[in-house]
């Protein structure tokens, strides 16, 4: 097998190995790492179509996690992907209305992230170890609500991690909030912060930057790190289910091995759709890539003019994880279509750190006829929940409506009969009150518990554990701090 090494999309850093850049996070150039080159899958679709999620899960990523070990890796995957997840396929498809629905809500806190967070954390302190790594790893995050929960749940009680999340004390949803100030774990700290989201992102950017404070940690035995959606310890694993998506598709003999399939992702940061890229990349018989976007259309305009422009209202919308003006992860596309030309990328991103926007020549342009971008508007977004649910009984989240609602405009616009997987980012149950909303109106009044019980009912579905344990757990974390009390909080935690 080939050793794959990594390498930063601005190139000013020397290529460092698959479990040193899981380590680093981000490039010390402010670059992505990403893989020297794309491998190709080295099992035949048929021999995938008789394998599990832990196995397809291993034959992905030992391609690109090279210098892991097949020991290594099998404890990193079977520590994961274990009864954490409510269903022994991991990730279940569902067939309905001519679609077929990815369902990678089913870990433990039912959305997407789940997916990457709960084995970033093994990856990590195998990482550690391998590169001598002394220091106990301390994980710092700022959250809008859902990547603090997955991460919480992924790091606790992990041996040798902490980990430390700051979320906006009066900007995250009831749900979201239960959910992370009930965390159990004795390595997790969990922290309101008087200010909003950005307050949080930029205090913690702050302490990563704070010598004097990493000094003293190193001395006290701790080192930080991120779980940042940039980490290729999150992107791999997401390449996994897209191959067991149509492995599953084969072994049910709904397509004919070798088929092409198409892939619906709704698209934020840019992670998740990158991944399916990926799968394409190393041989699986992808088509299309759709990439749908809610209000905040930034990624349609791109794909269909060739101009990044972020300088537009941040709109808030049903589905609040792809509210975002800046995709992180579109960097790595950017420097694979500029001929992996280090320097074009930089320049490129340097544009968007100082204009807020960039515009790609015709020749990249052209490398991204793969993708179709579209989006979807609130009420179409709401009205493709109930036509759903009307016409089969199956309920979807806001997130995957869009995707939905974008598919639908494609197959309008191309007559293309391609068979398709849409990305089912979360579950119905994360996000109730729109759901609810969108199906039946007259339960407005309703409590979010009340409306879960309802949905239940409507959907035939069971209330996720994930629901029915923070109904009545017990808070374990009351700590609240201003912006500038962040450094002390994570000093006191520390020294405990
Ligand atoms: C994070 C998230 C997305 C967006 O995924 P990206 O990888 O950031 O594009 C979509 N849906 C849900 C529910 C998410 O949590």
């Amino acid at each position: 097998m080939k050793n794959i090494l990594y390498k930063s999309t601005r190139g000013a850093e020397e290529n460092v190995t698959a479990s040193a850049a899981v380590l680093k996070g981000l490039a010390a150039d402010g670059g992505l790492f990403v893989p020297q080159e794309i491998p190709a899958l080295d099992r035949r679709l048929e021999e995938l179509s008789h394998m599990n999620y832990q196995e397809t899960a291993y034959e992905v990523m030992k391609l690109f996690l090279s210098d892991y070990t097949e020991e290594e890796l099998k404890y990193c995957i079977s520590h994961a992907y274990d009864e954490k997840f409510d269903v022994p396929q991991i990730a279940p498809l569902a067939k309905a209305d001519g679609a077929y629905y990815l369902e990678l809500y089913h870990g433990a806190t039912i959305a997407f992230k789940d997916m990457a967070l709960s084995i970033l954390p093994y990856l990590m302190t195998v990482a550690a170890k391998k590169n001598h790594a002394e220091h106990d790893i301390v994980i710092l995050t700022a959250t809008s609500g859902d990547t603090g929960k997955a991460a919480l749940a992924g790091f606790a009680d992990v041996p040798h991690t902490r980990i430390i999340v700051f979320y906006p004390k009066d900007g995250v949803s009831p749900i979201q909030k239960k959910q992370m100030i009930t965390q159990k774990g004795d390595n997790v700290l969990v922290v309101g912060v008087n200010g909003n989201f950005d307050d949080c992102q930029t205090g913690v950017k702050k302490l990563f930057g704070d010598r004097a404070l990493t000094e003293e940690m190193a001395e006290a035995g701790f080192q930080f790190s991120s779980a940042n959606s940039i980490n290729i310890g999150r992107l791999v694993p997401q390449v996994v289910y897209y191959v067991y998506a149509y492995a599953r598709l084969l072994e049910n003999g709904e397509i004919k091995n070798g088929e092409k399939i198409n892939v619906v992702v709704p698209t934020g940061n840019f992670g998740n759709i990158l991944a399916a890229y990926y799968a394409k990349c190393m041989g699986l018989p992808i088509g299309k890539l759709i990439c749908a976007s809610n209000e905040n259309k930034v990624l349609y305009d791109f794909l269909n003019t060739g101009v990044y422009d972020r300088n537009r209202k941040f709109i808030l919308t049903s589905s609040p994880s792809m509210d975002i003006l800046i995709s992180s992860n579109l960097e790595r596309l950017i420097y694979k279509i500029a001929g992996e030309d280090a320097g074009k990328d930089r320049l490129l991103m340097d544009a968007l750190g100082r204009e807020g926007k960039y515009e790609i020549t015709d020749e990249m342009k052209e490398r991204l006829d793969c993708f179709y971008g579209n989006f979807a508007g609130e009420e179409e977004t709401a009205a493709g929940i109930w036509e759903l649910y009307d016409r089969t009984g199956y309920v979807i989240d806001p997130h995957t409506a869009v995707a939905r609602a974008v598919y639908e405009k494609y197959k309008a616009q191309t007559g293309d009969q391609t068979k398709t997987v849409i990305a089912s980012t979360a579950s119905p149950y994360k996000f109730t009150r729109s759901v609810m909303s969108a199906i039946d109106p007259s339960c407005a009044a309703m409590d979010d518990f009340a409306l879960v019980d309802e949905l239940s009912r409507l959907a035939n579905v069971p209330v996720p554990k994930a629901i029915e344990e923070i109904r009545n757990a017990d808070i374990r974390h009351n700590t609240i701090c201003e912006v500038s009390e962040m450094e002390q909080t994570v000093r006191s935690f520390l020294k405990k």
